[in-house]
């Protein structure tokens, strides 16, 4: 009976979990990324914790896709999400954004500034290629990442989109952050 009892409760977890993920990647969902978002986004404002969200987007995936066929793109998104989660805290939250899009929302960040966290990622992504039938597929990711709170947590994601636009702008596989103002003199 308690046993039973056991199997149930595990059951329940493994289904709420489930809910929370993205099944291909097991990175979590969209809808859940927006869930903890705002909440860690309340936390932020309170100033209880730091937060910082960074938007990550595979350079020319559809050219991964047209060369090498959907299922080496599939690989490729599999790939990746390893990378992130064997490189990030469990308190980071990685999720799939949209197709080749991941968001990633870092809470109390500690010693290092995310714009260098999202930079060695960017780095270990180019530096590892996907490998899918016997054959390396280079990859590489623009990344932009602000720790601008904003008015809201979607203004954030506004901000951080905006920097990852730059980035692609700029010649895409490179981190663009918050711009420095004011500089000179
Ligand atoms: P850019 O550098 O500007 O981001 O170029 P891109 O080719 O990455 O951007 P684009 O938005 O044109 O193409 C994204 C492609 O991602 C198109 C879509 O077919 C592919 N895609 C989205 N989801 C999946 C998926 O789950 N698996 C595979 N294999 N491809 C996917
Ligand atoms: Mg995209
Ligand atoms: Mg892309």
């Amino acid at each position: 009976r308690v046993n039973q009892n056991f199997d149930i409760i595990a059951n329940i977890e493994q289904i709420t979990e489930s809910a929370n993920r993205d099944p291909m990647t097991r990175l979590y969902n969209r809808r859940y990324m927006h869930e903890a978002g705002e909440q860690l986004y309340a936390s932020a404002k309170r100033g209880n914790i730091t937060l910082s969200a960074a938007i990550l987007d595979v350079d020319f995936f559809k050219k991964i896709n047209d060369t090498y066929g959907h299922a080496a793109g599939d690989a490729a998104l599999i790939h990746l999400a390893k990378i992130l989660t064997s490189r990030l805290r469990k308190t980071d939250i990685v999720a799939r954004y949209g197709g080749e899009e991941i968001v990633i929302l870092f809470a109390n960040p500690a010693e290092l500034a995310c714009v260098d966290v999202c930079e060695e990622l960017r780095q270990s992504i180019e530096a590892s290629p996907v490998r899918f039938q016997g054959q390396e597929i280079p990859m590489t990711v623009s990344i932009g990442v602000t720790d601008q709170l904003g008015d809201s947590f979607q203004d954030m994601l506004k901000q951080a989109d905006g920097h990852l636009y730059r980035a692609k702008e700029n010649g895409r596989n490179q981190t663009m952050t918050d711009a420095v103002v004011g500089s000179a003199g």
